[in-house]
């Protein structure tokens, strides 16, 4: 099943919304940091490898990273989908790239659909 930006941020929204507050959501989102920070240590021999399957890991800390960034959006009532296009859509001017958020989803949906 997939999931859109949309949909995770309401859906943080019920879950966090008035219950917790961004100070407690960044916490948690320096601690994920942090753990992934470790597995990337691992990964590269900086750190020693315990035997965790590191590939698994890297995937669960990069989701922990994911959902506490868009619940801190979601709890200040932020459209993060609206800024990723609008910020990526700048960038590709301001960095002169053919390639923009936009015109990749308006391909890769026909691709997928049509
Ligand atoms: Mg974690």
């Amino acid at each position: 099943m997939q999931v859109t930006i949309n949909e995770l941020e309401s859906y943080l929204d019920n879950l966090y919304s008035g219950k917790v507050g961004e100070q407690s959501l960044f916490m948690k989102l320096v601690e994920e940091m942090g753990e992934t920070a470790e597995i990337l240590n691992k990964k590269s021999g900086r750190k020693a490898d315990d035997g965790t399957d590191l590939q698994t890991e890297l995937g669960n800390e990069l989701a922990d990273i994911i959902h506490y960034t868009v619940a801190i959006a979601a709890v200040n009532g932020l459209d993060l989908n609206e800024i990723i296009m609008e910020k990526d859509k700048k960038a590709s001017i301001k960095y002169k790239r053919e390639e923009n958020l936009e015109a990749f989803i308006s391909e890769f949906s026909g691709g997928q659909h049509g």
